[in-house]
Parts: structure tokens; C-alpha cells; sequence
């Protein structure tokens, strides 16, 4: 079965295709400029499995019709969206290319006969209600959902605030436009925590400055200097990408999972805990990890969550914090060196 990507060249996306590869599909990656068409290729040996297309504007149905109609889908992951903390205008820069995205690919696979199901990656920014506080003993589930309205994020003061609405608004609207109409497919929602992984070896970014904005919150935990004050924690909940890669797949496999919203978390961290398993993985940084206060934890500070949901339907083993570290922070010291 032939299945779509959009955003391919993405970090979490990256490793979704490679997932589908593995698994047999084919699979069109979407990308919006032709100079990331062959990089994205390359992420993947060339494999013979694998297209690369562009959609140049991710809010144009029709772009998406004209391109991938004519292919024939089984099914589509919906990625492509902006998620970093530099836009200036929220509304122009964030709201609406998470939320017109979202509703695009849906208006076009409504003409794309192919189609049987769509999985789109929000967030657990639509699940956590930050106007709530640290909440220690609540725990978030994906019954939940954030308050944050379109408005809101338009008229954010901060980046952060303005992405967490973005990514609200667009899960909102999906959901209302699977609701205003008979159409053949179903959709899946994804709501990862925060994504921390190494990239794949192909698709290794050449500077820090190219790390995608979940994994530059390990960087900053962990290559201030052993002796820099930990810098505070910012999303508590983390998961491993390529456990929310196999999570993508299982989404369009399980057929029960249709209708669904799922969390995806490996658990709950903060920074000083990055630190200190950093530090015992990889004695050799141990100059630039900080020392902090070893062993101390925030977890009692704030809210939990709990997968039981995603773990009943999709069955993922999420792994620990020590597999995601090993593999990631000695690939980020790579990057810093040029390697
Ligand atoms: P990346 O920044 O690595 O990838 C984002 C992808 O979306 C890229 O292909 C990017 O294209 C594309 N994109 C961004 N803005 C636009 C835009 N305005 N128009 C068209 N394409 C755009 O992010 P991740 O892999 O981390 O995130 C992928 C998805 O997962 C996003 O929807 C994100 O919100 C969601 N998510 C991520 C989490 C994380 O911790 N990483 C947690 C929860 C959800 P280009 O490279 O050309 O900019």
C-alpha cells in the first residue's frame, strides 16, 4: 500500500519513513522546496520505496489533490507543521499553517477515493492545560484537552503559548471537519510529548543550530558546562522518536484505532535527570554536563500522565530514558563538532 507523508524531511518524520519502508509500504514523502527533495532521498539510501514530492503551500487543498490524487493513497501521516519558538507573527507564522494544514490534507483526501485512513500528529500541547499549573498528583490523559483557543494563540505573548495553540486549534478543527461530513476514510490523532532520538545517520543536521527545537531542550540540559546551573525544565513528558514512529505505523495498521486519540510518553523527566543519566552514560562529556544537584527530581512538583489507552490499543514499548540519551547525546556532541 502506498501511504503519504507530509513534512518528510522532519525530524520525527525521518524516522516514520523509515518505519513504513521496514514495514514494505511505499510511501511519498512531501516536502516544500525542491533543494530537500534529493536530501530526503538520500536520509534513506535512495530506497527504491520511497518518492519525494512538493507541496510547496501546506494550506492548499488543491495542491494536495492535483499531486497525490493522481497516486492513489491507502492512507496519509500528517506531520508537516511549524513547530520552533522564532516566529514574530504567531498568526501568520504558526496558526495558520498548523490549522489550514490540518483541514487541507482532509479536504483533499475527501476527493481521493484511495484514502481510508489519516493520521495526524498533534500534540500533547492540545492535551496539557497550562494555564493550570504544575497540578502535582492530576494526571493527564488524552481525555484531556488544552483550553487554548485560535485567538489565543494569534494574540500570544510568548512562542511557546502561541505553538501550544496552534497545535490545539488544529487537532480542534480536524475533529469538527471528520464530524460535518460522510467521508471514507477516518482519522487517528497522535499526541507526543516532547520527542527526544537521534537522527537518522544520513539526515544529521551539520550544525546545532539545525536540531529541531524538542531535541535542542537535551542539548541545553546537558552542554552548559559541569558547572552551569541547570536551566529549568520546560515540557516534563518526553518520548522517544523512533517509539513514536512505530507508533505512527500501528496507527494506520490497527483498525480499532480509528476515531482515536492517543498519547505518546516514554515519561515524565526533568532536566537535572538528563544530567545525571548524560553523565554515567557518557563519563567522556562529563565537562560539559552539568553537575547540578545529582539526584535530585521534579517529578513530585507536577503532574504525571498515564498511556494506559495508547498501551491497550497501540501496544508500544516505550523505551527508557537511558536508550534515548545514549543514542541521541553523543550524536548531538557529533553535530556541535562538525562530524
Ligand atoms: P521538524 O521541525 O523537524 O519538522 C517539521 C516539518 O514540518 C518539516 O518538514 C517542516 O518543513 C514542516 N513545516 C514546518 N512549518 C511549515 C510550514 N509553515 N509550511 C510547510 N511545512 C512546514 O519537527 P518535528 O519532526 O519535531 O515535528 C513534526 C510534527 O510533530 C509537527 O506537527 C509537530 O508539531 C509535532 N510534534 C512534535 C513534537 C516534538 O517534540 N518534536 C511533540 C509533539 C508533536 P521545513 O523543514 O521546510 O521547515
Amino acid at each position: 500500500a502506498l501511504v503519504v507523508v507530509t513534512g518528510a524531511n522532519g525530524f520525527i518524520a525521518q524516522h516514520c519513513v523509515a518505519a513504513l519502508l521496514q514495514e514494505g509500504y511505499h510511501v511519498v514523502g512531501t516536502v516544500r522546496s525542491a533543494s530537500k527533495v534529493e536530501a530526503v532521498k538520500n536520509s534513506h539510501k535512495r530506497h527504491p520505496g520511497l518518492d519525494v514530492v512538493v507541496i510547496e503551500d501546506i494550506t492548499n487543498a488543491q495542491s494536495y489533490l492535483d499531486v497525490l490524487g493522481p497516486l492513489s493513497p491507502a492512507a496519509v501521516l500528517h506531520l508537516a507543521a511549524p513547530f520552533h519558538y522564532n516566529a514574530t507573527n504567531f498568526e501568520q507564522e504558526m496558526m495558520i499553517p498548523a490549522v489550514r494544514g490540518s483541514t487541507a490534507i482532509l479536504e483533499a483526501a475527501a476527493q481521493i477515493k484511495s484514502i481510508r485512513r489519516i493520521v495526524h500528529t498533534n500534540s500533547f500541547a492540545s492535551i496539557y492545560d497550562a494555564s493550570a499549573g504544575p497540578s502535582p498528583g492530576k494526571i493527564y490523559t488524552a481525555q484531556d484537552w488544552s483550553p487554548l483557543t485560535y485567538e489565543d494563540g494569534a494574540q500570544a505573548d510568548n512562542a511557546p503559548a502561541a505553538y501550544r495553540a496552534s497545535k490545539t486549534a488544529a487537532e480542534k478543527a480536524a475533529w469538527k471537519f471528520m464530524e460535518s461530513r460522510a467521508l471514507g476514510f477516518d482519522l487517528v490523532s497522535l499526541c507526543p510529548s516532547m520527542v527526544f532520538g537521534p537522527f537518522l545517520p544520513e539526515a544529521k543536521p551539520k550544525s546545532i543550530a539545525g536540531v529541531n527545537t524538542s531535541n535542542l531542550l537535551v542539548w541545553a540540559a546537558v552542554s552548559a558546562g559541569r558547572n552551569s546551573a541547570l536551566i529549568p525544565t520546560k515540557g516534563p513528558v518526553w518520548v522517544d522518536v523512533r517509539d513514536t514512529a512505530e507508533a505512527h505505523v500501528k496507527a494506520l495498521r490497527i483498525v480499532e484505532a480509528g476515531g482515536g486519540r492517543y498519547l505518546l510518553a516514554g515519561g515524565i523527566y526533568c532536566n537535572q535527570e538528563l544530567a545525571d543519566v548524560s553523565r554515567r552514560l557518557l563519563p567522556k562529556y562529563g565537562d560539559r554536563i552539568p553537575i547540578g544537584e545529582p539526584g535530585k527530581r521534579e517529578s513530585h512538583t507536577h503532574f504525571g500522565v498515564s498511556t494506559a489507552e495508547t498501551d491497550k490499543v497501540l501496544g508500544i514499548k516505550w523505551r527508557s530514558l537511558e536508550q534515548t540519551l545514549g543514542d541521541v547525546v553523543p550524536q548531538l556532541f557529533e553535530i556541535e563538532r562538525g562530524q
